[in-house]
């Protein structure tokens, strides 16, 4: 069958009707022969057992049992009636109940005929039941095509309602196979398949629907698994590359004035390599002319403000502006300061805008940024509102970039004619499997190196009966000179729950640590920005020695002295969210601590967030097991969840073969980038074909 016969319409398969291909495209996307042949079970079930009923356990899986029925009859329930059978075999009997579909089991059912019934049996009263069993008449089953594993393919209310059974749908892929005695079209190159030992396409499709035995589904499933993953990344490096080819950048040819009298004259400290490395590698971008589309991770503390500031003076040095987007005002602010600091003894106009800017503020920087006199904007979404024009933007940065939709990146895309450099900057690392995956078509830069003389956070777990002596050590610390963060989950900042949890919590800590000897600050979401700032700023000044908290300092705020991070209800905080709370200490040159206090009743999922916490401070590592805790829709937000639509492959399961993948496909574009070589015919033409038929990469945006 050629690729092109695989593109029939479902509708024109043998045993398929109008009605059905209906069915079969509204509910589970089956259009054509191809996608029927592409949807593959979710798991097999052993059909080769048949069990007796007097083996049957209470907690037994579907099974498959040979009897007749011997009685049939409707019982009067609450609402309705089931339909209940008596089936028997020679060792005992069990009942077979239907809720629905009366009539038509009437009508069809042979009495004291021999029976082939599979399904799950429910144990109730002394009496096992299987409610609304698959069926079979003992004479066609044995006619079948014997298959030692049965696939369970995926389905849906409706389809089972219509009769679409897993049965059904078995026939329908046979018929597939049925009509197409030559095989299928082979969608890898021999080289690659002869290097990976790699089964052929047709062999492959065959034992996914009908293992011919465990080690030829386990060859089939690396087969397509790796077929799949290999033309994503492939459309992903070809988009990149085709990017660079056609989207014009801004040259940035000079590194003139600014970054050299910066980097001369007020780098505050030495940078680390891995600091070096990734601004050379965003300076080689910049003077590509090619549009630099680059996504900067580095952990919390590696230090990647001064790079984004770096980055910035580069356009500077070529006459352009740079703009750097924070997703809350609090860090645009401190951004802002920051950088004005470094800045302050060049000759550079730096301004901030935030939701909270007056509307004079505004029209100034409006102005100001239009007619060029401003360098560098920095702020938070109101960076994004249409009336915010630019000279010439030449680079854009945005902070933590998981909070930043893919929209918004393309709207700053559209502040120029010429879309500017962007550089995406996030401190929650993404596992590197997921970041291929996701920003395939971005290229990435990784500070893995922190900066000198951080001596690493100590983490505790400690239940909240320990209460007092974690009050002990606070005071202790604080005799020291240190400052300490108390931290409430706000998932909602409009949970009563919550909120009370926090203003509890701010009691008997100020009851703990009277005034005037001790301060507190307390900030949380439901006060007023300019109250938040005072408060915020109390505590950096060092005028508090405790700040009580919600989740709103969880970004980028800025307090060397502040050495303990106590996280209330840490089970109700995901490892991504911990790792930035527990990055706001650890910042100066004292050791600090994170104390995560928790109930004692905990979830199998919390436990192991909470020992990985003490285990490690490395995002990356934090990062790995929140990917295979949470899976990568959740991890990265619905949002995006639907770029991970793979038929069969698992990207946190099947990391090795995705990275096998894109090492294969990355090298076959390096000498082949057009795919124009004989022997990358096949790629080439599998490659057009899926474009044209979409049918995977729907989802690519
Ligand atoms: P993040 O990557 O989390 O945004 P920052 O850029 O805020 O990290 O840097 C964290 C702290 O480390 C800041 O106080 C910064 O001044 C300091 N820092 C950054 N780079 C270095 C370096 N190479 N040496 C010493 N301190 C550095
Ligand atoms: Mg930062």
């Amino acid at each position: 069958m050629n690729a092109n016969t695989l593109q029939t319409p479902i509708d024109y398969l043998k045993g398929v009707g109008p009605n059905r291909a209906a069915l079969l495209r509204k509910e589970v996307g089956i259009h054509t022969f191809q996608d029927l042949l592409n949807f593959f079970p979710n798991r097999y079930i052993d059909k080769t057992k048949y069990y007796k009923i007097n083996e049957i356990q209470r907690n037994s899986a579907e099974i498959q049992i040979i009897g007749k029925i011997v009685h049939l009859k409707t019982v009067a329930q609450k609402r309705g009636k089931r339909l209940v059978a008596s089936f028997v075999d020679n060792t005992g009997k069990i009942e077979l109940v239907w809720f629905r579909g009366h009539k038509w089991i009437q009508e069809n059912i042979q009495l004291n005929e021999p029976y082939v019934i599979f399904g799950k049996v429910n144990y109730y009263n002394g009496i096992y039941s299987m409610p609304h069993p698959e069926m079979e008449l003992l004479k066609e089953h044995q006619k079948q095509m014997k298959i030692a594993m049965q696939p369970l393919y995926p389905s849906t209310e409706t389809l089972s309602k219509r009769g679409v059974t897993n049965r059904a749908v078995i026939k329908m892929i046979q018929q597939v196979f049925v009509e197409n005695k030559k095989g299928f079209v082979e969608t890898l190159p021999d080289y690659l398949r002869k290097e990976l030992k790699l089964i052929s396409k047709s062999e492959a499709l065959f034992n996914i629907h009908f293992p011919q035995s465990p080690e030829k589904l386990a060859q089939a499933q690396f087969r397509l698994k790796f077929e799949e993953l290999f033309y994503v990344q492939l459309q992903l490096l070809m988009k990149n590359l085709l990017h660079k080819r056609k989207i014009k950048g801004f040259k940035f040819t000079e590194v003139g004035n600014y970054f050299n009298e910066f980097y001369s004259k007020h780098l505050p400290f030495e940078l680390t390599n891995a600091q070096k490395r990734v601004i050379k590698e965003i300076r080689n971008d910049l003077g590509t002319g090619a549009q630099m589309n680059r996504l900067l991770q580095g952990d919390v503390g590696s230090g990647k403000t001064i790079v984004a500031l770096m980055s910035c003076l580069l356009a500077l040095d070529n006459g352009f502006q740079a703009s750097l987007m924070a997703p809350t005002e609090i860090l645009a602010t401190q951004h802002f300061q920051g950088l004005s600091e470094l800045c302050a003894e060049m000759n550079i106009e730096i301004a901030l805008l935030t939701g909270s800017s007056k509307t004079k503020e505004r029209r100034i920087i409006h102005e100001k940024l239009e007619n060029g006199e401003l360098d560098i904007l920095i702020g938070t979404h109101a960076l994004l509102e249409d009336k915010v024009k630019f000279k010439n933007l030449g680079l854009a940065i945005i902070d933590e970039q998981h909070r930043f939709g893919v929209a918004q990146r393309a709207k700053l895309w559209k502040k120029n004619i010429n879309p500017p450099h962007i550089l995406v900057m996030t401190a929650t690392p993404i596992p590197r499997t997921l970041a291929m995956s996701l920003y395939g078509d971005l290229d990435i830069s990784v500070i893995d190196e922190l900066p000198p003389g951080r001596k690493a956070i100590k983490t505790v777990h400690r239940y909240d009966n320990n209460r007092l002596k974690v009050f002990a050590f606070i005071r202790d610390e604080i005799k020291k000179g240190r400052q300490i963060y108390v931290v409430y989950p706000l998932i909602q900042e409009s949970e009563k729950m919550d909120y009370k949890d926090l203003m509890d919590g701010y009691e008997s800590i100020a009851r703990e640590f009277p005034q005037p000897e001790f301060q507190i600050s307390i900030v949380h979401g439901q006060m007023k920005p300019a109250d938040k700032d005072y408060e915020m700023n109390r505590f950096v000044k060092g005028e508090t020695q405790i700040m009580v908290a919600t989740t709103v300092i969880e970004v980028g705020v800025n307090v060397p002295n502040a050495s303990v991070m106590i996280i209330e209800s840490a089970e109700r905080f995901g490892l991504s969210q911990l790792h930035q709370l527990r990055g706001r200490v650890g910042r100066g040159a004292e050791q600090s601590f994170c104390i995560l206090m928790t109930g004692h009743k905990l979830s199998s999922d919390s436990k192991t967030r909470l020992e990985t916490m003490t285990q490690t401070n490395d995002g990356f590592e934090i990062a790995e097991v929140d990917l295979k805790l949470r899976g990568p829709g959740d991890l990265m937000g619905t949002q995006q969840s639907g770029v991970l639509n793979l038929q069969i492959a698992d990207i946190v399961k099947d990391n090795q073969i995705l990275k096998s993948a894109r090492y294969h496909a990355m090298k076959i574009l390096k000498d082949d980038q057009q795919l124009q070589k004989e022997e990358n015919r096949i790629v080439n033409y599998t490659y057009q074909q899926i474009a044209k038929n979409k049918t995977i990469w729907n989802y690519i945006s």
